[in-house]
């Protein structure tokens, strides 16, 4: 995934000011930053949840900002987890994950029972495929947020912040999901607060500050002895 010279405006916010990051096959990249440096834009514009107001981004070879490029095909290259789960309430878990596959991906019946399962049983959680969001903890809620976007076969994950709405005690099992995507290879960009899971799993750290990368290198470079006196501050804050 390559992003290019990407701008953000609302208005005359500027949020996103010229961000260049290229995150290779099976790399998993962490963002890091204070709150309001842009982050959560920077995923939604890769995404397409937001439009950018300038420069490109690709995935697989293919430019999502191209504006003769299917936006609602280019979007299903790339699988979305919130700091809140987003599951649709009203509907079993095994639905959340079969229906997006039918509806989005024209899949069969059979096929997206299959897929749900199996996913459901990479997180750990097929013996919850019969109920509902509410009835499930919030790490489990995260894990099956996580099955339902595998399930639609995504080349790359966005996770933003993925645990910061957890109760300390269920974190580790979604860091634990995250961890075997990771080592399946799984291409991931995941903005986060956990320094313990940057350090262990990321490829690379990016810190973003007022739009801009300010530093990206080895977690135990940009977390261990970072360069720059704004990460330095901000890891001081945080850990
Ligand atoms: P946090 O760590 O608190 O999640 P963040 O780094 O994810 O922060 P963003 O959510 O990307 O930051 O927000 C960056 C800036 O963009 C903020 O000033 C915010 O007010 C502004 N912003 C984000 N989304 C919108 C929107 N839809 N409309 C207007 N302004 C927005
Ligand atoms: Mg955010």
């Amino acid at each position: 995934m390559e992003i290019r010279e990407l701008h953000k405006s609302f208005g005359d916010n500027q949020v996103l000011r010229g961000i260049d990051l290229e995150v290779a096959r099976g790399e998993v990249v962490c963002v890091i930053g204070p709150s309001g440096s842009g982050k959560s834009t920077l995923l939604r514009c890769v995404n397409l949840l937001e439009v950018p107001t300038s420069g490109r981004v690709l995935v697989g070879g293919t430019e999502l900002t191209d504006p003769d490029v299917d936006i609602d095909a280019a979007r299903r290259r790339i699988g979305m987890v919130f700091q809140q789960f987003n599951l649709f309430p009203h509907v079993t878990v095994t639905e959340n994950l079969t229906l997006p596959q039918r509806r989005v991906l024209g899949r069969g019946k059979e096929e997206a029972a299959r897929v749900a399962r199996e996913n459901l049983e990479r997180v750990g959680l097929a013996d919850k495929a019969g109920a509902y969001p509410a009835q499930l903890s919030g790490g489990q809620q995260q894990r099956v947020a996580i099955a339902r976007a595998l399930a639609m076969d995504p080349q790359v994950m966005l996770f933003d912040e993925p645990t910061s709405a957890l109760d300390p005690e269920l974190v580790g099992d979604v860091l634990a999901v995250m961890r075997m995507l990771a080592a399946e290879g799984m291409t991931m960009m995941v903005v986060t607060h956990e320094m313990s899971f940057a350090r262990e799993v990321a490829d690379r750290v990016v810190f973003m500050d007022g739009g801009r990368v300010v530093e990206e290198g080895p977690a135990a470079q940009v977390v261990g002895d970072p360069r720059h006196e704004r990460t330095r501050n901000f890891l001081n804050r945080i850990l």
